[in-house]
């Protein structure tokens, strides 16, 4: 399998070669040069585990740059988490939040951490990981590289635009993870990343890669759980599946895993108050606007990167519509549908898997179907325990996982959202 970018179809590259880039040369982003044919999987999926259906998905994307043994080992030192579903009022809900971390971006991290640890060794220069974080990609990336040999972790997150949880979760970290506190949103953290991959004085000196979303490797893991979720399911009906979307590698994943064979029904991208792509949806217009700040913080993001995978994917607007339904919510509507879990099915949602839920309610209301919809669980509610407990005048437990964190010191550096500051840092520490 080789890889191309969505600005230049010809000129392919292979999976170690995309993973280690990151971002193509052209700005674009790398694709598959074919979403592969796994419907083989979906026979007997009922008897696989997570880590069964992980290797058969990663091997159709792998096989060309590693041995099967590479393969395996990649999958069972990452996935080592379960991603159960767990039946609510009038759908489920895929809880993909038992990772270190406590957010589905653990899935992605932790392979994307663990190929980079295969294609690392033996060499002689650091590798230097760049991320900009609206919240949970940094800690995910921060705690699936920590103490990996011969890689740094460089973070970048919104100053005050973060939970505490989650700065602590990115912030704490000593040996090879480095954080930045940029006084600026998240658009600008992930400007900066862009303008360093882009810039011939730090390449030249630098060995840089990426791990947003945005990276090819990160992708790949996130569908195994979309064919994990179906494997669960008594009856096996084509899937409703409702993503809370904010960069959209989730959603992409989901597009691929539909390619791949997995019967899904429809995707519902259900987006906070940033409604860049619900508008898009409506109206044919792709008129990215800047970030907003809502609950629902790792949503904020007002100019999503993979839209444009997904656009390479669905080349008329017409076949994305009869696939994709997307609705943006409001913070009120969030609260209201965090409450109402509560009381319907005594389960305490987070922000982000509450506005999925909210995508699933609408389009229940609005079509009649027997097919099962399932929402994304992306983080644990304890991770969002500032927003959610002085609404409900209870308090969250938080996992011991977590725990550990909340007492350690932050060692983040502050810097201006000005790409003089992050290149003179990265020059200076890391040349
Ligand atoms: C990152 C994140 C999302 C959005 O996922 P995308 O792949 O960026 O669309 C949703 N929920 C949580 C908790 C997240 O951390």
């Amino acid at each position: 399998m080789k890889f191309y970018s969505t600005n230049s179809k010809h000129s392919k590259v292979s999976f170690k070669v995309a993973t280690m880039q990151g971002l193509p040369k052209d700005n674009g982003l790398y694709m598959p040069e074919y979403i592969p044919d796994c419907t083989s999987i979906i026979k007997g999926i009922s008897s696989l585990s997570l880590q069964d259906i992980s290797f058969l998905i990663a091997e159709k994307y792998l096989s060309e740059d590693f041995s099967n043994a590479d393969i395996e080992q990649i999958v069972d030192s990452s996935i080592t988490f379960s991603a159960p579903i767990v039946k609510l009022d009038n759908s489920y809900i895929l809880e993909l939040f038992h990772g270190p971390t406590l957010a589905f971006k653990d899935f992605g991290a932790s392979f994307m951490a663990r190929t980079f640890e295969k294609l690392v060794v033996n060499n002689n220069k650091h590798l230097n990981i760049l991320v900009a974080t609206s919240g949970d990609t940094g800690s995910a990336v921060a705690n699936g590289f920590y103490g990996v040999e011969g890689i740094n972790v460089i973070i970048l997150y919104p100053s005050n635009k973060i939970s505490k949880i989650q700065e602590k979760q990115i912030s704490t970290l000593d040996k090879n993870i480095y954080s930045l506190e940029v006084d600026g949103t998240f658009d600008d953290c992930q400007k900066l990343v862009k303008q360093a991959f882009l810039n011939d004085e730090i390449n030249t000196s630098i060995l840089l890669s990426s791990a947003n979303s945005i990276n090819i490797s990160r992708l790949i893991p996130q569908s195994f759980y979309y064919f994990y979720a179906y494997s669960q399911l008594q009856e096996k009906n084509p899937v409703i599946f409702s993503v809370p979307s904010g960069n959209f590698g989730n959603l992409t994943a989901g597009v691929f895993s539909k390619y791949m064979g997995l019967p899904i029904k429809k995707f519902i991208a259900a987006t906070n108050f940033n409604d860049t792509v619900p508008r898009f949806l409506k109206t044919g217009l792709y008129n990215p606007k800047p970030s907003i700040e809502t609950m629902s913080n790792a949503m904020d993001v007002g100019n999503p990167s993979n839209m444009r995978r997904i656009l390479d994917v669905y080349k008329d607007l017409e076949l994305l519509r009869n696939d994709i339904s997307s609705w943006s919510f409001d913070d009120n509507q969030t609260k209201e549908q965090i409450l109402n879990t509560i009381e319907k099915d005594n389960y305490i949602l987070d922000p982000h898997s509450a506005v999925a839920l909210l995508g699933v309610n609408k389009f229940l209301k609005d079509n009649k179907t027997n097919n099962p919809s399932i929402f994304l669980g992306t983080a644990h509610p304890s991770k969002f325990s500032d927003v959610i407990e002085p609404m409900i005048n209870t308090s969250i437990k938080i996992p011991s996982r977590l725990k550990n964190m909340i007492n350690k010191e932050k060692r983040s550096i502050k810097i201006n959202n000005d790409f003089k500051d992050f290149s003179d840092y990265l020059l200076s520490n890391f040349k």
